[in-house]
């Protein structure tokens, strides 16, 4: 049975890293019958947080990627969050050194600071020297009675340390190069490496798919599962993500937190074409891929090698095409959010209407959600940093003078038509050109920019049957001023 598991810590949010991760052990599984599971990984007690754990939860459930079996459903695993399992941690690390593969070292900080620098000076790696191997059963007990707070430290033993991965292949370690490492702190908490190796080998998890920045854990995790005479799971590590000058993705870049994706406005159908794309395609390279489609083409050999760069201007261009294949009614729902609290946005029955009114028009340029806050503002209030000077500057085809003539012919013009609909009005606009003596295509720029206070604008007579008769005349008088 295909298991898998990811494991975040609650140290942050749900990153978009942890996001991507998700996603690929999320197709996996559903493309093999399997199951998803979400443990927590919070034993680093001091940097975690229940914000956090609900931050991760609420992305992933944002984003559809729901899991089988986590601490919030439960399952038969349980529990699924590292803090709740010490003392099954503790029942192995016992076995572990009942049965001589690890064993109490009671070196101090100082000492084990001593040795690094004595290995430097001799130009040796640095490695812990295993002095603690060799202690007796009364010697321990003596430094157990004073008191003392040992680590626990695994064997490293003396082979090469191999294991499959599915992007690279078969992989090797020397354990030689390897010092004894902690399995268990002073603290009586487990590292991150015997957790880890822990919980996998009782969640019977079949399959470690994560990033690549954990092949060095690996190694360790291979050896813990190899003394507890476990089934060694296939191994997969994606691709790192990297910014567009080939660091790592870090928190400075920003927009690392999947809530920060929504905040600014990215449909999930987006942020999730986007991520499934970041470190695998598709064979036949189909570019747009809902969840159906990426259960049915996931598959690991199509797991890229090379890390990939995270890019911005990319995920955007998704969510543009996914804006465009809502229907209004959807889009009203999911731009309300962002309008709602915008000192213009009234709330009357009114406005509410005329918001649908505003999607059906500007839909086809939306890129972000959030961009509506400011473009959506000039059909509700009269623009405020435009002049004529504004306009002058915009139309050099004209003069000022031409500029207040269109500007006074197109107000008595527009004064006298009652039936505002926006294909009476163009009809009447242009045949107002020929009668004043114009260009369409001057008129027509004068009267956007004079209206919406700009030179790109949704189509101009969708804007006047908008904002009405009133405010459209209003506009062209004020800003005569
Ligand atoms: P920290 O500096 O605290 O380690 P981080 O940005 O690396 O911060 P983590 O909480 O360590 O964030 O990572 C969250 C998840 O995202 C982990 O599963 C990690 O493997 C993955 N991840 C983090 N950065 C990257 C990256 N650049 N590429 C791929 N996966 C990443
Ligand atoms: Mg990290």
């Amino acid at each position: 049975e295909v298991r898998v598991r990811i494991a975040p810590s609650p140290t942050g949010n749900c990153h978009v890293g942890t996001a991507r991760n998700a996603l690929y052990n999320y197709l996996f599984a559903k493309k093999n019958n399997g199951k998803f599971i979400l443990r927590i990984d919070d034993t680093d007690m001091k940097r975690n947080s229940k914000e956090s754990e609900e931050g991760i939860f609420e992305g992933l459930r944002w984003l559809g990627i729901n899991w089988d079996e986590g601490p919030d459903v439960g399952g038969p695993y349980g529990p699924y969050r590292q803090s709740e399992r010490l003392d099954i941690y503790d029942k192995y690390i016992q076995k572990l050194i009942d049965e001589g593969y690890a064993y109490y070292c009671f070196c101090s900080e100082e000492e084990l600071e001593e040795e690094r620098k004595r290995q430097i000076e001799q130009k040796l790696p640095p490695k812990y020297s295993g002095r603690c191997r060799n202690l007796t059963k009364e010697e321990i007990e003596d430094k157990l009675n004073k008191g003392l707070k040992p680590v626990v430290r695994f064997k490293v033993p003396n082979k090469i340390i191999t294991f499959n991965d599915a992007v690279r292949g078969e992989l090797k370690w020397d354990g030689n190069l390897m010092g004894d490492f902690v399995i268990r702190k002073s603290d009586g908490v487990p590292t991150y490496n015997f957790a880890t190796a822990i919980d996998d080998y009782l969640m019977n998890i079949s399959h470690v798919l994560r990033s690549q920045e954990h092949i060095p854990n690996t190694f360790c995790q291979v050896l813990i599962l190899e003394s507890l005479s476990a089934k060694i799971p296939q191994y997969v590590h994606f691709p790192l993500l990297l910014n567009e000058d080939r660091s790592k993705i870090s928190k400075r870049d920003g927009a690392l937190y999947i809530g920060e994706y929504r905040d600014m406005g990215y449909l999930k159908e987006a942020v999730l074409n986007f991520i499934v794309l970041l470190g695998w395609n598709p064979k036949d390279g189909q570019e747009f891929l809902n969840i159906d489609e990426m259960i049915d083409k996931f598959s690991l050999d199509n797991i890229n090698n090379s890390n990939v760069v995270f890019d911005f201007k990319k995920l955007e261009w998704y969510n543009g095409h996914y804006i465009r294949r809502k229907s209004v009614e959807e889009l009203y729902e999911l731009i309300l959010p962002f309008i709602e609290g915008q000192d213009y946005f009234k709330k009357t029955e009114e406005d509410y209407k005329k918001l649908k009114r505003i999607i059906e028009v500007e839909q086809e340029r939306l890129k972000r959600l959030d961009e509506a806050k400011d473009a959506f503002r000039m059909f509700y209030e009269s623009p405020r940093e435009y002049s004529l000077d504004f306009i002058i500057e915009s139309i050099k085809k004209i003069d000022k003078d031409e500029i207040i003539r269109l500007l006074d012919e197109s107000i008595k013009h527009l004064e006298k038509i009652q039936n505002w609909d926006k294909v009476y009005l163009e009809q009447e606009m242009r045949r107002l050109c020929e009668e004043i003596n114009t260009k369409t295509k001057i008129l027509f720029m004068l009267l956007r920019i004079a209206v919406t206070g700009s030179k790109v604008s949704p189509p101009l007579f969708d804007v006047f049957e908008i904002i009405g008769k009133e405010e459209t005349l209003y506009r062209l008088q004020k800003c005569k001023k």
